[in-house]
């Protein structure tokens, strides 16, 4: 059995809590919070700090720094891990359930995420490309609504 089987997020060392992230770049993505029913809904729209090439982000060390409303995922949040895509390896581990077959952890293969329709890498923008007013760059997120991503 493998780590992620035996432990639970709380024992597992800062390495294999790492190795959890596939890199799929989904949790980078703009959400959209629907005020009547409180779900959430993700854009196409990533972080200004996500390589939308490689689905990266392009200072992972510093990224509080440029954007400090980044969510630095720890055991100490994961009661709210509900807000991250539902195939996100903390959320499934969190929720009890296994990880996928597409997981570079039990695919053996990074590509496998990409195969598997799982990353952004391709299909989606920076927000550097909205609009600069905030209305309209509002507007373009309502529009850029996407469903590949739950
Ligand atoms: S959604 Fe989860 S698995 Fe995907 S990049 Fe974000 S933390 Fe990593």
């Amino acid at each position: 059995m493998s780590f992620w089987q035996t432990k639970t997020l709380a024992q597992m060392n800062r390495d294999e809590w790492e190795a959890l992230c596939d890199g799929c770049g989904q949790c980078c993505l703009h959400k959209l919070e629907d005020e009547d029913d409180g779900e959430y809904y993700f854009t196409k729209v990533a972080c200004r700090l996500l390589d939308c090439d490689s689905a990266r982000c392009k200072n992972y060390a510093q990224r509080k720094q440029y954007v400090p409303q980044c969510v630095q995922l720890g055991i100490e949040n994961v009661e709210n891990f509900h807000w991250l895509p539902s195939n996100c390896a903390y959320r499934l581990l969190a929720d009890g359930e296994p990880l996928p077959a597409w997981h570079p952890l039990v695919s053996d293969s990074p590509d496998s995420v990409q195969k598997a329709g799982q990353s952004v890498i391709g299909r989606v923008i920076s927000e550097t490309e909205l609009d600069p007013d905030p209305e309209r760059a509002e507007q373009q997120l309502q529009d850029m609504v996407i469903y590949w991503v739950e």
